[in-house]
């Protein structure tokens, strides 16, 4: 259960317990913690996780599954906040994968400049429209295998797509949130975001795939941030034992 202080304190507000260990490693205590991997922990992660962040869903605004996969595109080595920024012109210009498919690269790179890797980026989206069109009737499939044969589409934006959109449980996204926090967490010791998916995957139950990963971006976007988390804030604190809290009860 969380304390109504607990749920709070990821809305911004610091902490007022006395630090324990801020700035130094947090001490584990061998042999006392139950295995990270321990079913009940697991559990414990995805129900704390749940209560702190209910409703969590998909920051890149969208309106259909069309518009997702570009927004998830673009939001590569970019913000959200960025993305939702250009999304609505490029949307408006180039509403359909057919007007898009049509659309010239420099047209494109224009309107989705600021998102970085432009050039690239643009030729993403104007190859994933033409396949959209001329394989898959102008809609966006609906199986990992397919989306995959889309120009830009690794698995992390299959996920996002078919989870989000489609709500079909087909992996667990994996973004640069989900990676550390899996790690200091220790749901997994990989280093790449395809076997970190595969770690969670039997891990969490399939049927929280796609809230696990919302609930985790949620987290590391508001406490769990990279260079200086917010264990003191962190509902999960007492689950963590990560070498690099900033603040530890145990
Ligand atoms: S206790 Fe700290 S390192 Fe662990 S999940 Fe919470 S914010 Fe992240």
């Amino acid at each position: 259960m969380i304390t109504k202080k607990a749920a709070k304190s990821v809305t911004g507000k610091l902490s007022e317990k006395p630090a324990k260990a801020v700035g130094t490693a947090a001490k584990k205590k061998p042999g006392k913690a139950a295995s990270p991997l321990a079913p009940e922990r697991i559990h414990a992660i995805l129900d704390i996780l749940r209560k702190t962040y209910p409703g969590a869903v998909c920051a890149l605004h969208h309106r259909n599954a069309w518009e997702l996969t570009v927004a998830t595109i673009l939001s590569a080595q970019c913000t959200d906040v960025r993305v939702n920024l250009v999304t609505p012109e490029l949307f408006k210009t180039f509403p359909t994968p057919k007007a898009m498919a049509a659309a010239s690269l420099p047209e494109l790179e224009e309107l989705i400049r600021t998102t970085g890797f432009y050039r690239n980026k643009a030729k993403s989206i104007k190859g994933a429209a033409k396949v959209v069109v001329e394989k898959f009737d102008g809609k966006v499939p609906q199986t990992m295998e397919e989306i995959l044969e889309l120009p830009g589409v690794a698995r992390k934006t299959g996920n996002v797509v078919l989870g989000s959109w489609f709500k079909i449980p087909s992996g667990v996204v994996v973004d640069t949130h989900v990676m550390r926090l899996s790690r200091r967490l220790e749901l997994t010791t990989q280093t790449s975001p395809e076997k970190v998916e595969q770690d969670l995957i039997k891990l969490i139950p399939k049927d929280s795939w796609i809230d696990f990963a919302h609930e985790l971006i949620y987290h590391g976007r508001q406490v769990c941030i990279a260079r200086k988390p917010r264990c003191a804030d962190c509902t999960l604190e007492k689950l963590c034992n990560s070498s690099d809290k900033t603040w530890t009860s145990h």
